[in-house]
This record gives C-alpha cells, sequence and structure tokens, in this order.
C-alpha cells in the first residue's frame, strides 16, 4: 500500500469500576476462578515457537503461598543464544515492514486486551501479583493498552519530524531501528511495564530478548500469548524468562546487543550498566541505555494545606498495592500547626484498611510479592519500633499470604534511614517540621535522598506551591500538586526520574521512542555541480 496514512486518534482507555451488578466485575470473578483451579505451564517463546525446557521455577500466588499457580520453563545460556539468533535472523524483515504494517500488530494488540484479553490478564494480575481488581484494571488493562496505542501515535511524529530541504534538494530522514537486539528487562509490579518495554522497542522496527520478571510470569506469559494472537512476527519478541544473572550476563555479553530497556531496582540497572561499560569495546555499536529504576517518593505539606485531601494522599499514595510501586509515597513532612489533625485522619483511614485475599474485592491491599519482600519490609518495621513512633501497624503474617500491615511511623530525625531509603512496601514515614522552617524543609526534601522520582506538594496558597516547584525542580520527574504522586497516565504525565531513579526517558512518551531508533539523514541533490570551482576563485 502506498499512502501518507493517519494514525487512529488514541484516547485513555476507560478504568472499569468492578462494581457489584457489572458485567466486568462477572467475568473477572469467572476468570479469577478459572484461573486459580488451573496450574498453568508456562513455555518460553522463541521463533514464534512455545519452548519448554524442563527446568521448572514454580509461580506462587503471593496471598496463598501454598497455592502453586504456575510451571515456568526456565532458559538457560543456549536458549538465550538460540533466542538472539532468531531475533536478527528476524530483523531485516521486521526492519523492512512499513510503519503502518508494525503499528497494526500493537493497536490489534490493545483491542486484543481492551476486549477478549482484558479479564484473563486482570485475573492473572491479581493472582500472580496481588492486585486488587482496582489496581489491576489500571495497570494490567488500561496502562497497557495505553502504552500500545500511544505509542503508535507518537512514533508516527518521530517520523514525521523530517528536515528542511535547500532548493534544488531534497533531505530526508530515514528513522531505522537499531542494529542488533534489544535486551527488555521487565519488574513484577507493573504487568504493563511488562508489555511496554518490549514493545516499544519493536513498535520502531527493533527485534526485542524479554526477560520477564519470575513473580509477574503468569501475567506476562498472557501478554506474550496476546501479542501472538495480535499477529506479531516470530522472533521480532523472544520470552526468555529464567535465572535473572544468567539470562541477562550472557544476553550483554552478545556483540550485537543494541540496547537494554530496563525498568526495576537501581542495584541492578546500575550492574548492568556497570558490565556494559566494562564490555564497551566488543559491541558492533554503542548499547543505548534506558533504566528507570527506584524511588523515595515525598509528599510535602504546607501549613495552607488541606487536611482531609492530604491524609487520603498519604493513605492513597502510600498503601495502594502495598506500597509496591516505584512512585509510592514514602516520605511525609508535615508542619507542627496541622500535624494533631493531619494526624488524626492518616491513622484513621489506615486502620479502616482491610488487607487480605484479593479475590474479596472488600480488600483494599493484597500481600507483598515474595518472603524476601516480607522480610525486608518486616526489617524495617522493626527498625520503626525502635527508633520511631509507629502510629498504625507495625505488624504482618507470612503465615498463609506475604501480608504487612498498613504502617504509619513518626521519626524525629528527618535523615533517618527510613526516611531516605526505598523500602517498597507499605511503610510510610513522617516527619513533623516547625512552621517556621519551611525554607529549610525544601532544602530537606531536595537533598534527603538519592532518588528523583515523584513528589507532590500540598498547600493552597498559591505563592508557595510556585516556591516549592521551584526549589524542588530537580528533586521529582514527576510532581504533583495538591495530588498524590502515583497512578501516573500515559500521554498525561510522561513517567520518569533522574538522579537515583533512572535516565529519565519517559515511558510511554516521545522521549522514549526517540531511544530506539538510529536515525539515517539522506541528502538527494537534483541538479549536481560539474565541476570543482566556486566563483570566489576567479580573478576580477
Ligand atoms: P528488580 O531489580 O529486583 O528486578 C527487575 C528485573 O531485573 C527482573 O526482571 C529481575 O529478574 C531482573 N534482575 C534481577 N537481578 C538481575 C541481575 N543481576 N541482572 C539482570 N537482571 C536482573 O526489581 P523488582 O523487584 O522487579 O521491581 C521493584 C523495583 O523496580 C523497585 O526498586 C521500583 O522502584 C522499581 N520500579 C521502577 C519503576 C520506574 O518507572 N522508575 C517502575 C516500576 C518499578
Amino acid at each position: 500500500m502506498h499512502a501518507v496514512s493517519r494514525v487512529p486518534t488514541p484516547t485513555n482507555e476507560p478504568v472499569l469500576s468492578y462494581a457489584p451488578g457489572t458485567p466486568e466485575r462477572v467475568a473477572l470473578k469467572a476468570a479469577l476462578a478459572e484461573l486459580a483451579s488451573t496450574r498453568t505451564e508456562i513455555p518460553l517463546r522463541i521463533d514464534g515457537r512455545p519452548v519448554a525446557t524442563g527446568r521448572i521455577d514454580e509461580v506462587r500466588c503471593p496471598h496463598r503461598h501454598a497455592l502453586v499457580v504456575a510451571d515456568c520453563h526456565q532458559a538457560s545460556a543456549a536458549e538465550v543464544d538460540r533466542a538472539i539468533a532468531g531475533a536478527l535472523a528476524a530483523a531485516p524483515a521486521w526492519a523492512e515492514l512499513p510503519f503502518d504494517a508494525r503499528a497494526a500488530v500493537f493497536l490489534r494488540a490493545a483491542d486484543l486486551l481492551a476486549g477478549p484479553f482484558r479479564a484473563r490478564i486482570n485475573a492473572a494480575t491479581m493472582l500472580g501479583q496481588s492486585k486488587t481488581c482496582h489496581q489491576a484494571e489500571i495497570d494490567a488493562a488500561c496502562e497497557l493498552v495505553d502504552f500500545l496505542r500511544w505509542n503508535v501515535a507518537f512514533a508516527r511524529r518521530i517520523l514525521e519530524d523530517q528536515p528542511g530541504s535547500a532548493p534544488g534538494t531534497w533531505n530526508r530522514a530515514d528513522y531505522r531501528p537499531l542494529e542488533g537486539f534489544v535486551l527488555a528487562v521487565t519488574p513484577f509490579n507493573f504487568t504493563a511495564i511488562g508489555g511496554n518495554l518490549p514493545t516499544a522497542p519493536a513498535l520502531m522496527g527493533n527485534v526485542v530478548l524479554w526477560k520477564p520478571a519470575h513473580a509477574a510470569m503468569l501475567s506476562n506469559h498472557l501478554v506474550m500469548e496476546l501479542l501472538v494472537a495480535a499477529g506479531l512476527p516470530p522472533g521480532v519478541i523472544q520470552l526468555v524468562p529464567g535465572p535473572p544473572a544468567e539470562v541477562a550476563d550472557r544476553a550483554l555479553g552478545h556483540l550485537a546487543l543494541a540496547g537494554v530497556h530496563f525498568t526495576g531496582s537501581t542495584a541492578v540497572f546500575q550492574q548492568i550498566w556497570r558490565t556494559v561499560g566494562e564490555r564497551i569495546a566488543r559491541y558492533r555499536t554503542y548499547p543505548r541505555l534506558v533504566g528507570e529504576t527506584g524511588g523515595k517518593d515525598f509528599i510535602l505539606a504546607h501549613a495552607s494545606a488541606d487536611v482531609d485531601a492530604l491524609a487520603t494522599a498519604i493513605v492513597r499514595g502510600g498503601f495502594e498495592y502495598q506500597g509496591q510501586k516505584c512512585s509510592a509515597a514514602s516520605r511525609i513532612y508535615v508542619p507542627r500547626s496541622i500535624w494533631p489533625a493531619v494526624r488524626e485522619r492518616a491513622v484513621a483511614m489506615t486502620q479502616e484498611i482491610r488487607v487480605g485475599d484479593v479475590a474479596d474485592f472488600g480488600h483494599f491491599m493484597g500481600a507483598v510479592i515474595d518472603q524476601r519482600a516480607f522480610d525486608r519490609i518486616s526489617s524495617y518495621q522493626a527498625l520503626a519500633k525502635k527508633e520511631g513512633r509507629v502510629l498504625a501497624g507495625g505488624g504482618g503474617s507470612a503465615a498463609e499470604g506475604y501480608f504487612i500491615e498498613p504502617t504509619l511511623v513518626e521519626l524525629d530525625d528527618p535523615r533517618h534511614r527510613l526516611m531516605s531509603e526505598e523500602i517498597f512496601g507499605p511503610v510510610v514515614s513522617i516527619f513533623v517540621y516547625a512552621d517556621a522552617s519551611w525554607t529549610d524543609t525544601l532544602a530537606l526534601v531536595d537533598q534527603t535522598s538519592a532518588y528523583a522520582l515523584t513528589g507532590a506538594i500540598f498547600a493552597q496558597d498559591r505563592g508557595v506551591l510556585e516556591q516549592a516547584q521551584r526549589a524542588l525542580r530537580n528533586a521529582a520527574g514527576n510532581l504533583y500538586l495538591n495530588d498524590k504522586p502515583t497512578g501516573a497516565v500515559v500521554a498525561q504525565q510522561p513517567f520518569g526520574g533522574a538522579r537515583g531513579s533512572g535516565t529519565n526517558d519517559k515511558a510511554g512518551s516521545l522521549w522514549n521512542l526517540v531511544r530506539w531508533t538510529s536515525p539515517r539523514t539522506i541528502k538527494e541533490t537534483f541538479d549536481a555541480p560539474r565541476h570543482f570551482g566556486y566563483p570566489f576563485l576567479r580573478e576580477p
């Protein structure tokens, strides 16, 4: 087909309510029951075919850890090599496919996810990652649909960005994929990120090796099935679950590594960067490194803040998805004048929260992801009891599932570890400052943590909002005014942070896609000069 087409205008996927009596609630409950009673076998996916290696790692349900929900085949170095070879073989045909043909695959995936795959992928996210139905819906369904649809529109804007041409010439930009393959390494906490990290580079014409997180395998496996159902050609995205260091190291050692698309912890991204740095002379090209990593996200309240809105933001921002969002509110600064009222509201709401099996829709929180997370978060709770004042929560039980009570802790030392380290669990640390030290508190918020992902300022005084925005310009890549620091929506709040939080390439935006293309400039001259001489060479 030869046409200058228009891509469909994207809009954000509406969030379904799952209120009693709705058809989506019925469908989701049925899908949950079915998945919970099936032990899913998850193969690798190489060259379009499922691959069973026989090396199995069990995937367990975090809120019922006796329940094995899947058996996941594990890749070893041999399968990684096979997957890379297959991807490189698939690369030329995928790169040559017209943009519209590639885009159509992902637009189709978006529609299949919004429709027939929605209930199953949401159910898998609830069962495997312990999200409530609302948290699963905004992640696995809506955000992934948004990534798939909006990226197509953003990519088209990149293709349309063309250089100017002087008379007698025509200049063009050819948006080539990177030469080689991209390694996508994805986290457990968002099914949408699992889907976005491999598909964004693939949309730009790249072939991708996808190393998913073990705990998210049930949903990520269904995302792979979705892409296959949408017509993704074999070899374009190769799914290689397995021991993280082994799989990643093999891929990072390949001379055709052209990029890494990572989301996860700061330590792992730094390890990847170090490995690539050490091997830099071996690669055919300079690998592009894109990584969105940890956070220690703040809420800073001014004395003019609306107390109810602030307390709600602390509770929702801190405890939704058990605090396991990179954007979770985890250090809070409140002035002494409003603290008694804020404390009363925040503690009361925290005590109202029900924690338990997410299949019971009355639970606001499920379990944390695994034993390691449970132990890490529990040790922070122990520290809170020893060195702070626990205002709510503080306990937990790993007997049936990895349940941690939502915990509020007040600290006298604003530089305490609980105020500066990423906990990645439902523990919210609070420092109460003297109203008169507002300006010093701005500097404190800016300088306390190594991260700079999200932050929120609560104030009704407009001058104060302006002052705080200026002072905290580099403290967060996503700043919220009078709103909680979580819940970024594709194309509304492009997401990412700098400092220790990552390369800030803003997932789900044009800025991210730019990293997956290597433009070639073509100049064509219609009537080329036929002699080397210039007019200035002539004698007067
Ligand atoms: P993680 O770093 O443990 O794992 C992320 C991925 O890296 C997984 O696929 C894992 O298997 C893999 N991995 C682990 N060790 C590895 C190694 N040595 N080499 C290569 N790969 C390795 O993170 P997680 O627990 O899945 O996710 C939580 C972290 O992710 C938190 O720090 C959170 O803040 C961050 N996160 C950031 C964003 C963001 O946009 N900034 C979004 C979501 C999560």
